[in-house]
């Protein structure tokens, strides 16, 4: 496959300054940041080619190189992880060019500490991924086992110390200035501060020695979780290359499928529940669906519509563990829209009938006092 033009990719001339080219980079990285692309395979690719065309075309030596023998200059030779910065991390990204776009961001990437970087442990990049669940299933908790494709290390891949900076991961480059001559250190151009490089890797590996698996990777998901909280199950992301690497986290996403009878509000649950004119006159007994199974419930005669009746502890449990959520069921008495003519005699006579008269007491609240007190 044809490797895409280092200018071509960051959208800018061969004449383009340094300015220019890190505008570019930083105008590219904003745009496919993962932060602003979650789980968006061709924006991370893309994030990564711009970071490793930057990496080529802001350092004059490698620019020259590029310039005169294109991708080849940085092919076959040394060895190292990609030589030209195919195949950088993400988080060699942010730690080489995160003060670039850092600021877009927040910042916080990490970036250069002073005086140069110690030899880094490479860490792979993140997975990130979805996941649905009920109701049910995040009021008692769940194993969710989900596929995931991740890059690895292929079966028989050797690494070895590199050879440019000794696994050191630093290079020193002595510069002359009116100050004297100066040593500065800089991460090392082969292995990216690594401070390993491919030794062997079998047929069918890219050039860290990499190869994509499928695996399933079962998720405990503990109770109470809510929408949009992430969870991460450690060293589940792709790996890095080399002997000293760690593997990036899988990211979990979790998305609540909306019941059909129930509604969550915090760690409490709300509930219709309708009964008919008979059974708020005379009083019933009902069997409710809860989230943690059946319970059954008792409505005493003379039940108004509006009562909310509340099963302290059969809510969710909370993540914090601050204990349980209520299960709160909502009464509606259901008027008879027609009636037989026994019936409507029957009602007819009882209009004007005291029982059936309103007399409501200060216990019994409006529906919505009611459930303004419970909020409150
Ligand atoms: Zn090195």
């Amino acid at each position: 496959m044809a490797k895409q033009d280092y200018y071509e990719i960051l959208g800018v001339t061969k004449s383009a300054t340094q300015a220019e080219i890190k505008k570019a980079y930083r105008k590219m990285a904003i745009k496919y940041h993962p932060d602003k692309n979650p789980d968006n395979a061709e924006a991370e690719e893309k994030f990564k080619l711009a970071a490793e065309a930057y990496e080529v075309l802001s350092d004059e030596n490698k620019k020259a190189r590029y310039d005169q023998f294109g991708h080849a200059a940085f092919e076959g030779g040394q060895g190292g992880f990609g030589g030209g910065g195919a195949g950088m991390n993400m988080d060699d990204i942010f730690s080489q060019f995160g003060d670039i776009f850092g600021g877009a961001f927040g910042g916080g990437f990490g970036g250069f500490g002073g005086g140069g970087r110690r030899q880094a442990r490479v860490k792979g990049s993140n997975l990130r991924i979805r996941v649905k669940l009920t109701l049910e299933e995040i009021a008692n908790g769940v194993e969710k086992k989900v596929k995931v494709r991740r890059k690895v290390q292929a079966e028989g891949v050797t690494y070895k110390t590199c050879t440019t900076c000794n696994g050191s991961g630093q290079q020193m480059r002595v510069t002359n200035t009116i100050l004297g001559r100066m040593q500065t250190a800089t991460t090392c151009g082969t292995c990216h501060g690594a401070g390993e490089m491919l030794d062997s890797k079998p047929s069918g590996a890219d050039a860290q020695g990499m190869v994509v698996k499928e695996e399933t990777v079962s998720i405990n998901i503990p109770e109470g979780v809510t929408e949009g909280v992430q969870l991460k199950v450690g060293g589940k992301g792709n790996e890095a290359p080399g002997n000293n690497s760690i593997p990036g986290d899988l990211l979990v996403l979790i998305e609540e499928v909306k019941h059909e009878t129930l509604k969550r509000e915090g760690s409490n649950i709300h509930y219709d529940l309708y009964i008919n004119f008979s059974e708020a006159v005379l009083g019933t007994s009902k069997e409710i669906e809860t989230v943690t199974g059946k319970v059954k419930i008792k409505v005493e005669a003379g039940t108004q519509s509006g009562k909310i009746l509340r099963l302290k502890g059969k809510g969710l449990p909370s993540i914090e563990h601050y204990g349980n959520g209520d299960f709160l069921i909502h009464i509606n008495v259901w008027t008879p829209q027609e009636l037989t003519k026994d019936q409507r005699k029957f009602f007819e006579e009882m209009m004007g009938d005291d029982n059936f008269s309103p007399n409501p007491q200060k216990s019994d609240k409006s529906f919505f006092e009611k459930v303004k007190d419970m909020f409150s």
